[in-house]
């Protein structure tokens, strides 16, 4: 099926550039950074030389002043060859823009470069231990204290916890007074704050290779130009933010899910059984056509969200959409495909069973399934 957006010749050069890169500078090495639980450092500065990291950003931070198609091909690319811990969307498309958006000059200066070079890397702290889908009752608190800011708390489930220098952070900055949406704002912490600390990377049944923690504050004294943006914006700026975040996550999903369906699809034309190969069975046949029909259906809502996207409009709502549905179907096409592989797609020498267990995380990260319906809901008017 012909994509709806209209990629060019070197938006089509790029991504068959980007792939290869993948497959020469990732693919011996997977196995063994999800044995150690973290993408090395030395891999996210080499993405950096390449010019693969924040590409939009403008030249004068060290950016290429790339267009959107070129975050979505890089996502779309690490997701396909199924390295889903590879958390480049985050770095590039997620935490960057707070700093690009809220910035001042002097901080954009500071902080993107080393992140576009690789030498610096993103995380952003939301989640705490009793506010996840609940982020407005967070209980992070940054005082004022002379030029400072001293900040308290704990968070939690942090992707890149481990990894991260440069790491926006939301707390409470407001009153009781205040109401929930202005009493909370985005700060910078950086490594080697005093008072900043990391908890042990958190086990989790998939993205092997991507290091999530829990930071804690203790007093945690930053300076007090490491505000982002006005005090008080925080949970606005993080709304503000939500549509691409999410566009990130379905549209990774989506390209997942069609890797599954190409592995699955030559798997079962080598498998034989009973004398045929399996592609022959009506129940591979049936199960492969309704799989292809959803990962058709998710491809033309992706790609117009994605188009609308870049027109500069607003499809929250489709888009929440798009991460509640997208996200679903993905996991029951992993886990649809790797049934087809028998006891092989319970071995993790298999590539099937990493789809299937990093497609888990899409339907509790960035919002949830059921927040994204109380959200869409609420939109209709209910
Ligand atoms: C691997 C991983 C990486 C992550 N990375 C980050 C990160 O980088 N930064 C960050 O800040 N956070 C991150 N998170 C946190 C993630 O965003 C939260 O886990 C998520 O928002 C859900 O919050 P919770 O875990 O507290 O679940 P809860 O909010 O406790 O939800 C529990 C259940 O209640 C349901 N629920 C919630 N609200 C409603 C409702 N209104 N009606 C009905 N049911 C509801 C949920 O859908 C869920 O099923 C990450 C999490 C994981 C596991």
């Amino acid at each position: 099926m012909e994509r709806s957006i209209k990629f060019q010749e070197e938006h089509k050069i790029f991504r068959d550039v980007f792939r290869r890169y993948l497959i020469k500078e990732v693919e011996d090495n997977y196995t063994q950074w999800e044995k150690e639980g973290i993408i090395p450092r030395e891999f996210w500065k080499k993405l950096g030389d390449n010019g693969y990291l924040i590409p939009w950003a403008d030249e004068k931070y060290g950016g290429s002043g790339a267009d959107f198609l070129y975050s979505v091909i890089i996502c779309e690319e690490v997701a396909r060859a199924g390295y889903g811990s590879i958390f480049i969307g985050l770095h590039n498309d997620i935490v960057s823009p707070y700093i690009d958006s809220y910035g001042t000059e002097e901080q954009k200066m500071r902080w993107l470069p080393p992140c576009i070079k690789g030498e610096k890397l993103l995380a952003v702290a939301m989640t705490e231990p009793e506010a996840g889908s609940d982020l407005a009752s967070m209980k992070t608190r940054a005082v004022k204290e002379g030029d400072s800011w001293i900040l308290n708390g704990q968070k939690t489930f942090i992707s890149n916890g481990i990894i991260s220098d440069i790491i926006v952070v939301a707390a409470k900055t407001g009153g009781s007074d205040v109401p929930a949406h202005r009493s909370m704002s985005l700060f910078v912490v950086e490594r080697d704050t005093p008072g900043f600390t990391r908890g042990e990377p958190i086990k989790k049944i998939g993205l092997l290779a991507q290091d999530t923690a829990e930071l804690f504050f203790d007093d945690c004294r930053i300076p007090g130009d490491n505000l982002l943006g006005e005090e008080g914006m925080g949970f606005i700026y993080l709304m503000q933010k939500l549509q691409q975040e999410r566009l990130i996550c379905a549209l990774g999903s989506q390209a997942a899910a069609e890797s599954c369906l190409e592995i699955t699809k030559e798997y079962v034309k080598e498998r034989k059984l009973f004398g045929k190969p399996l592609s022959k069975f009506q129940n591979t046949r049936f199960e492969l056509a309704e799989m292809a029909s959803e990962l058709a259906v998710g491809r033309s809502f992706i790609d117009d969200l994605i188009n609308n996207h870049i027109a500069g409009r607003s499809v929250v709502q489709e888009t929440c959409m798009a991460k509640y549905w997208i996200c679903e179907m993905s996991g029951r096409v992993a886990d649809r495909c790797l049934q087809l592989f028998g006891g092989y797609g319970y071995c993790t020498e298999y590539p099937i069973s990493r789809f299937y267990l990093d497609a888990r995380i899409q339907t509790i990260y960035a919002g949830t399934s059921e927040v994204m319906k109380h959200i869409i809901s609420k939109g209709m008017g209910l």
